[in-house]
Formats: C-alpha cells, sequence, structure tokens
C-alpha cells in the first residue's frame, strides 16, 4: 500500500520535507517544482509510513487503497507523473536522507534579534512569519486591516474545501509564539503610515495580497446584479466589507461568470451545490440561506480561449465532475471545440471534458429545474445587457456574437493589487517592483505573496516565495544593510493604541476564535463567523 496526494494539496512541500525516503516530487530543488499543479507519491518507492499524512497542512495525503468518490483517480494521478520518469536513487549525490528540501536561512548565533512587521496574515504574510520564527531569533509584528487573521485562508478559500482551510490551523500556531506582537484591525497608510511603521522596525514585510478585482470594461459592468466574483466570494465567507444583502438569488435562474479560473469554479460549484452539502461548513449565514431560496438552476462558465486553455486546474474540475445532483455539460456551439477536447493531452482540464456531455445549446430557453454547469468556450464577454438590471450577457461567437439571458453575472478574470500608501508600484501588473523580494529603492522593506508576484497560484506557493524573501531580507541583516529602528519595540504598541482604540491583539483574536467555534458547535459547524467588523471587535473583547 502506498499514499496517493489529492484535490487539496497546496504544493507548500511540507510533505516532502518528512518524507525518509524522498519519494514525493518536484521536490523544491527540483526545476519542475511550482510548475505542477500538485506534488505526487511515487508509488514505487513509498515505504507506507505516513509521515507525509501526518505533516500535510491541508489533510490531501491518503492511503492509496482507501481512495473513494473524487479522490479514486487520485492514485493513478499520482503513479502518471512517474511514467517516464526513473525512480530517484537511494544513494548518491542526489539522495538526500530524510528527503529534506532546503529551506534553510538563519542569522549568525551572535546576531542581536531583529525586528520585522510584517503586514497581512493571510498565507504569504504567515509563511514569512514562521520562516523568520522557526529559523532566527526574530521578533514579529502581525499587522492586519481587519480585526482578524487569516487573510485568504479565512476569506478566499470556499466553505467546502475544509482541508485548505486546515492549513489556516497550520499559521495560528505562531498567532500566539512568544516572540509575536499582534495588531489587528490596523491599517497601514491609515492609522499608522509605512514610515512609522519602518521607523519601529529593522525590516517591514509587506504581504498585502490582491485586494481588488480586474474589470473587463465592457458596457453594462456595473448594473446591479453585475459583480465581481472576488466579492461573491466575500460574501459567501463572511467578510465584513461585504453586506449580507450584496448578493440576490431569488431571481435568476441562470448565472453567467466570465472565466474559467479556479475562482470561477469555487463560485459556480458554490451557486449550484445542494446547500444541505453546505450546511455543516462554515459558510456565512446569509449566503445560506440564500442559496437555500436560490432560483439558479444553470451556470455558464465564459472561457474567451478554447478548452486547451482553460485556466482551472484538472483536480478543481475533477471535483466539479462529482458534485451530485449536479450535470456538466460543454456548449458544443464552435467547430474547434470537440476536437481541442478530444485530442487534449491527458493530465489537463481539457481531457477531462471527454467523457462530459457536449450539447449546442439553446439560449433562448429558460434554465431548466435540474441543476447544471456549462462549460461555453471560445467566448468573450462583449456587453451585460439590462436596463435596471442585468438582463443577460451579450458574448463574442465564432465571429458573430450571442445573447446569453441570465439575471446575474460574475467576472471571474482574476485579482488586482493595490497601491501601497509610500512604496512604489507597478500599476500595468498591479504589483510592487522587487528584486528578490527587496522593494526596489526602500532598504529595509520587502514584500511578498500576490502582491510581489501577481495574483496566481495556490496558497502553497507562497512558502517558496516567503523563502526567498526571508533569505533576502537576512542576507541583508548580515551585510548591515538595514536600517536601524528610531524607537523601541513597546513604542509601536502604544502608537497604535493611541491611534486606534479597536486593534485587537493575540488574546482579543484567540476571543474571536473561541466565540466562533462556540457559536457553531450547536450546528456542528466549525465555527459561525461574526461578519461585520463591531461584532468581531465586540467578541476580541469578550462580548459576544
Ligand atoms: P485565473 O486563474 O488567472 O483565471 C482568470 C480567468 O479569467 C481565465 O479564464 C482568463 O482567461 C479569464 N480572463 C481574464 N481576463 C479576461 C477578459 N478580459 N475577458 C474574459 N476573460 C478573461 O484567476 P482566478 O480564477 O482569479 O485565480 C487566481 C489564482 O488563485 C489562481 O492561481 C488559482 O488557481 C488560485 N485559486 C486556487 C483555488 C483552488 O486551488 N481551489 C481556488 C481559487 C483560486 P485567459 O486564460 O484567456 O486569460
Amino acid at each position: 500500500m502506498t499514499y496517493a496526494i489529492t484535490q487539496t494539496c497546496c504544493s507548500d512541500a511540507t510533505c516532502v520535507a518528512v518524507c525518509p525516503v524522498n519519494c514525493i516530487h518536484p521536490t523544491p530543488d527540483e526545476p519542475d517544482f511550482g510548475r505542477t499543479e500538485m506534488l505526487y507519491v511515487d508509488p514505487r518507492s513509498c515505504i507506507d509510513c505516513g509521515a507525509c499524512a501526518d505533516a500535510c497542512p491541508v489533510d490531501a495525503i491518503l492511503p492509496a487503497d482507501r481512495l473513494t468518490g473524487p479522490h479514486a483517480e487520485y492514485a493513478a494521478v499520482n503513479a502518471a507523473y512517474y511514467a517516464d520518469r526513473e525512480p530517484e536513487p537511494a544513494t548518491g549525490p542526489n539522495f538526500h536522507a530524510w528527503g529534506a528540501p532546503s529551506f534553510t536561512r538563519s542569522l549568525p548565533s551572535d546576531f542581536a534579534p531583529i525586528r520585522v512587521a510584517v503586514v497581512g496574515t493571510g498565507p504569504a504574510g504567515m509563511y514569512a512569519a514562521e520562516d523568520l520564527l522557526l529559523h532566527t531569533n526574530a521578533e514579529v509584528t502581525l499587522v492586519d486591516r481587519l480585526p482578524v487573521a487569516g487573510g485568504l485562508v479565512r476569506y478566499g478559500v470556499a466553505p467546502d474545501h475544509p482541508g485548505t482551510k486546515g492549513v489556516g490551523d497550520t499559521f495560528s500556531r505562531f498567532h500566539s509564539h512568544p516572540r509575536v506582537r499582534m495588531h489587528l484591525g490596523v491599517e497601514v497608510g491609515k492609522d499608522v503610515t509605512a514610515e512609522e511603521l519602518a521607523a519601529h522596525h529593522d525590516a517591514v514585510i509587506y504581504a498585502v495580497g490582491a485586494a481588488a478585482d480586474r474589470r473587463l470594461g465592457i458596457p453594462g459592468e456595473d448594473l446591479p446584479s453585475s459583480i465581481a466574483a472576488t466579492s461573491f466570494v466575500s460574501w459567501y465567507n463572511a467578510h465584513p466589507e461585504v453586506a449580507a444583502d450584496a448578493v440576490d438569488l431569488s431571481r435568476a435562474g441562470r448565472v453567467v461568470v466570465a472565466g474559467n479560473g479556479n475562482v470561477a469554479l469555487d463560485v459556480a460549484r458554490i451557486l449550484v451545490t445542494d446547500p444541505a452539502g453546505l450546511a455543516g461548513t462554515d459558510i456565512a449565514d446569509h449566503a445560506l440561506a440564500a442559496l437555500r431560496g436560490s432560483a439558479v438552476r444553470e451556470v455558464v462558465l465564459l472561457g474567451r480561449r478554447g478548452p486547451g486553455e482553460a485556466a482551472c486546474t484538472a483536480s478543481e474540475l475533477l471535483a466539479l465532475k462529482h458534485l451530485p445532483g449536479v450535470e456538466l455539460v460543454v456548449d458544443d456551439h464552435d467547430p474547434r471545440i470537440g476536437p481541442a477536447i478530444e485530442g487534449a493531452a491527458p493530465g489537463g482540464p481539457a481531457a477531462l471534458l471527454r467523457d462530459v456531455r457536449r450539447e449546442r445549446v439553446e439560449w433562448s430557453r429558460p434554465a431548466g429545474e435540474g441543476r447544471r454547469i456549462v462549460f461555453r468556450f471560445h467566448s468573450a464577454p462583449l456587453e451585460v445587457i439590462g436596463t435596471d438590471d442585468v438582463a443577460g450577457v451579450r458574448v463574442s461567437a465564432d465571429g458573430d456574437a450571442a445573447r446569453i439571458p441570465a439575471g446575474l453575472f460574475l467576472r471571474a478574470i482574476g485579482y488586482r493589487g493595490l497601491a501601497v500608501p509610500g512604496l512604489p508600484f507597478d500599476e500595468a501588473s498591479g504589483t510592487v517592483p522587487h528584486e528578490g523580494g527587496r522593494v526596489a529603492g526602500l532598504s529595509g522593506t520587502y514584500v511578498v505573496g500576490w502582491i510581489k508576484r501577481g495574483p496566481s497560484g495556490g496558497i502553497g506557493a507562497n512558502r517558496t516565495c516567503a523563502a526567498e524573501t526571508v533569505g533576502t531580507l537576512l542576507a541583508d541583516a548580515v551585510a548591515g544593510a538595514l536600517p536601524s529602528p528610531a524607537h523601541p519595540a513597546r513604542a509601536f504598541g502604544r502608537l497604535v493604541r493611541s491611534r486606534n482604540r479597536h486593534a485587537v491583539d493575540a488574546r482579543g483574536l484567540a476571543a474571536i476564535d473561541r466565540a466562533e467555534r462556540s457559536r457553531g458547535r450547536a450546528g456542528g459547524r466549525p465555527r459561525v463567523k461574526f461578519g461585520t467588523v463591531p461584532e468581531l471587535v465586540a467578541a476580541a473583547r469578550g462580548r459576544r
């Protein structure tokens, strides 16, 4: 029996570091690392010790003989990666005992502790903080503009992906670390300036992600029921900046989504999943209620290119194929679609569409009673039609245009980084210019995650990204290139309290966590989130 890595793989290589026989690849020191959709266990070398499964932060590794349902195909998926690869030698220069990839970054033992502020408590910020705390004696100040930690783990990962959310437990171990100070609900650029933050620390790492969404720039995009998928994701995840009534699902039988990346698949899945299946998750109460009364029966995923260029990962599409009570259909409106699917190389999303029904969809008919997701390729959105609200979407079609009636339009065309006050910003890419994570022209200032490399890649990609940034920072520290802080460590806490009396610290965060978990207990849910800033702040004070 061997183990196999499955759908929720976050590719952060925690498993690689604990494998005693180096049977998980690609490792961070192999060229394929970061280029494959996931990591794979080599069934020829796996010794079935389970060390990887114990270490996996997202519960993605399972015994291959116990894979069922949507996971059933992963034994073959893992094995296929090694089909034309030689087994790793058990000795020799390329064999690392205990498989340990080199994540070694440290400071000389006689180096005085440095103080590093990390702005943003999502995956990128927390991998950077973890790296500093595990490998150096640095003191870390965690800052987040929301009064609760987690970033995209809390507000981006879909509620029906609890395994992926499990990585949050790995990060939360560091929230109460003795060398961590936490200031949540504090916005850099509003409550404190970037200069003030820098003046209290040896270095500042910005891990602020990509907080905005991209726009299509087409007519009708601002109609009330035309919204960014990122807002829809925030809505079902109880983000305090999206109102409970921001989405109306009572009207639309059909929803059109622009884009077919993993965010598009997330929103499509949530829209057509039987709400009973979501009732045991941490989905926002208002979203669960809206989904229970939802009129939505059909979601159309628009790809502006063909099946071979679908932006989703194969693992997420595979999961969609196993969604109970939901039919997948490919709209066969263009002669290029069939051959692209039939001729697709194995392993990618297009090949997974081979056994999906293809039909020429008649859009003038209203959505039927059964729940279904339609993939429509070679169709870019040209206009959101409607006067007071969305009535449909006009899309390009084989040199012509087609009209798809719909009552809700979601653009899932990617996130976009926002400029950070005091930092340079590249408008075209929505990122901060940097060299190995060091912000161009600003000593002691660093970036990590999506604000550094753009909004792509899953959670685990941030681990190697953080390793690079922390490596650069530590090299700068050793080279004496960090500016000395003008103020002592405790002064920053005083400054924050003088500016914002609602700031939440680690104890407040723990109180929120306890209160949310306790709210969830009665309904058998992992937690019921507080959905507004006042509620979060009150819970932090033990008043909820
Ligand atoms: P994405 O993967 O970049 O997909 C964006 C989609 O929008 C693509 O289909 C793209 O088409 C399309 N698009 C972009 N501009 C367009 C335009 N002007 N008109 C029409 N279509 C347009 O972005 P995402 O879905 O937001 O995901 C962001 C990252 O988060 C990805 O790396 C994703 O894998 C990750 N993520 C992972 C998970 C998960 O693992 N479960 C969940 C959510 C997000 P083209 O390909 O033609 O440009």
